[in-house]
Parts: C-alpha cells; structure tokens; sequence
C-alpha cells in the first residue's frame, strides 16, 4: 500500500494507510519505532538508506512520506514543533526580502518574524490577507514570499489561496500557507497553487494533545532538497517516538475532524442564540463572510470557533467555571479546550495590531473536541449563566 502509487483513494483511506502503512520486513501493521540514533554501515561506502537519525529515520520518513501523500505534495519534512517547521522555511530567505504576513495568526509566528528574523534583515507587513487588494497593495520589489493563515487565527477570515496565488506566481513570489486549522482532510493549499505548506502537528494530526510536533510539504525537487538541507543542519528533527504518535494520530484525523465539525456547527448554532454571546466567528455559520470561499476551496469548516461576550467580567466568569472544556492553550485535539487569546495564544502581538484585528479583552477561542455536543453545550450554558 502507499498512497503514491494508488491516486484513487479517498483522504478517510490514506490517513489510515499512511505511505507504506506496515513494516514491510516483519509485517508489522502498526510502523516500527526506530529508536536508533545511528545506523551499521555494510561496508565501505555502502548503506542501508540510513546512516543518522538526524539526516533520516525509518519512522520519521514514514511520517514525512504520509504527509506528502496527504497534502498531494512530493517532499514532506518533520520537525520538533510547528515553530521549528516555520523557522525552517524563513531560513530559505535572505537579508533585504520581504515577506507578507497575514495580520491575523498564530502568535508565535508573529515573534518569530519580529524578535528573530527581523535581526537577519528580513522585513516583513502584515496584512489582512482576506482582502486580495491588501494583499497587492503590499507588495514590494523585494517582496520574496506570502505567507498566510486561512482560516486565520483567532479570527478566523478566510483568504483565496487559488487568487492569492495567482498574484504571487505573477511576480515571482513563493506562497506559504499554514494549514494547521484544516489540515489536508479538509484543505489541499498545493492544490491550490501553494509552494510550502506548514503545519503544527501538535493540533489535529495528533489529535490527543499529547505530542508537539511541525510539518513542511512542498511539490517542487529543488526547494524540497534545499529545506532538507537546513533541516539536517539545523538538526529540529522530530524524535521516533513522536513520529510514531503523530502516525497513529493521523490514522484517527477523518473521524476525529468529521465529530469535531460536527460538534462545531452544533455549538457555533447555540452560541449565536445565548444572550451573552456578542458575535460568533465559525466559517461553517452560513451568515460568515468567508463561507462560500471556504466551500469553494476546502470540503469542511473545522472546528474552530471565536466568540465574544458581553463583557471581560463575562470572559473571566467562562474561563472560571468551565468544567469538562479545559481552559488551556493549544487546540484540534479530542478535549475541548478554551482560550483567552489576548493574554495567551496573541500576548507577543502589540495591542495595536490586537485591537484592529479585534483581538480584545472579550474574545474566547474554542477549540470543540469529540465530547457529547449535549455535555460541551451544558458546560457553556452553566459557565455564561
Ligand atoms: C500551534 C500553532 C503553531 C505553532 O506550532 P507548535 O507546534 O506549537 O510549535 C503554528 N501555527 C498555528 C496555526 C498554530 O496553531
């Protein structure tokens, strides 16, 4: 088996199959965890394909293999964190480039760009890269990439990857999508027109909020061979042991994601009608701006939901007496989980960039896991009360 070979499977097959999807020496249906950290030569200047574990590792290729298949890519790269994976792709530019960032993202990327990258000469904008024209307004001789969010974090806008990517083929810059939010079972951006798609494992590819890990998928030989080149110098390789808990993840990703979205609609529903509730940002709400382009180009909405309360008193009272939704970072695993963003996910993004995207003292984020809709919908209903 190895999705590569058979183009006709559906995504609910390939993520349980993976690339090779067993051990082809003993059998083995669930891949061995090859926790070597080097690898016998048989003899002088030969090899068995693996010399080092921070240049290649069976488990680790297996990862990287089943996520190259997954997002219809050719080169997949694993990595310690979501981070170390986007830290990667900015080694790829060099002083005096620019890069266009979506305003609205995940936080850490933000510091990433100002605190580290900004010092190698790199500039970046942020913009609201769910208007096509900020997006050509920003551009720049120099501009060498794009990188967005879609949908965004924590407010979910919705940006056109297929017209964004037009624009940037036009001028000969690379796109960058971070995928985190839909993952390939609902979002293919190289399909799409993307050049590199990141991804944090640590989300819904894992699935159980226990394991922290990144992703890189590109189509194209020579930028795959360049990344591999920093990954294997820079050495944020993903352990065989993580590797094998994001495999088995995945294997769960297409039931996991359809009860999650499921969930999502249900409570995005019940939250429009709760008299505390100011205003709900789901993409899969009907009434949200971005929902017919996310039909257009993804085949489900996640189950990401922000909303605002009618007070920060409000906000305060939900983190406090949630019980069975966790009041924790991160998001995409089976617990429901709910954030703060302004204080937690978004404290590194100024409060000026905060307060224009909307970012204030009133948002929660919820990340809806695959707990009875009726218990995660009972616990917001005693937290808002
Ligand atoms: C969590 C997250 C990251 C960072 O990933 P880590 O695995 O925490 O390093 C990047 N992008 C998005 C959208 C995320 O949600």
């Amino acid at each position: 088996m190895s999705c590569v070979k058979d183009k006709k499977l559906h995504i609910e097959t390939e993520v349980v199959h993976g690339f090779k999807g067993y051990d082809p020496h003993t059998g083995a249906v669930s891949f061995p965890i090859y926790q070597s950290a080097t690898f016998r030569h048989p003899g002088l200047n030969e090899t068995t394909g693996y010399d080092y574990s921070r240049l290649q590792n069976p488990t680790r290729e297996e990862l990287e293999n089943t996520m190259a298949c997954l997002e219809k890519g050719k080169h997949g790269l694993a990595f310690s964190s979501g981070m170390a994976a986007i830290s990667t792709v900015f080694t790829l530019f060099t002083p005096g480039q620019h890069i266009i960032v979506s305003d609205d993202l995940y936080g850490g990327t933000y510091r990433i760009c100002e605190e580290i990258y900004k010092r190698y000469g790199i500039e970046f904008s942020y913009v609201d890269t769910s208007k096509i024209r900020e997006v050509e307004k920003a551009l720049r001789e120099n501009t060498a990439a794009i990188f967005i969010e879609t949908p965004s974090n924590p407010m979910m806008k919705v940006a056109d990857i297929a017209s964004i990517s037009e624009i940037a083929k036009s001028k000969e810059v690379m796109l960058i999508v971070d995928n985190t939010f839909l993952t390939p079972y609902f979002q293919r951006p190289l399909g799409l027109g993307a050049d590199i798609v990141i991804h944090s494992g640590t989300k819904y590819l894992g699935g159980h909020n226990d394991t922290l890990a990144g992703f890189v998928i590109v189509k194209d030989d020579d930028l795959g061979e360049n990344l591999k080149l920093i990954q294997k110098s820079q050495g944020a390789v993903l352990a065989p042991f993580d590797s094998w808990l994001i495999l088995r993840g995945i294997k769960t990703l297409g039931i996991r994601l359809e009860k999650q979205q499921q969930n999502a609609i249900k409570v995005a529903a019940w939250l429009k009608e709760h008299q505390q509730v100011e205003k709900v940002y789901y993409v899969g709400d009907p009434d949200h701006e971005g929902y017919q382009l996310s039909k257009k180009q993804a085949s489900g909405f996640g189950a990401m939901i922000s909303f605002t309360v009618k007070s920060q008193e409000v906000a305060k009272q939900v983190l406090d007496r949630v019980q069975v939704i966790m009041f924790a970072e991160s998001l995409g695993g089976v617990e429901s989980l709910i954030t703060y963003p302004m204080v937690q996910t978004h404290a590194a993004i100024p409060q000026e960039i905060r307060e224009r995207i909307g970012v204030n003292d009133k948002l929660l984020r919820l990340s809806v896991g695959i707990e009875a809709v009726e218990d995660i919908i009972l616990d917001l209903e005693r937290a808002l009360r």
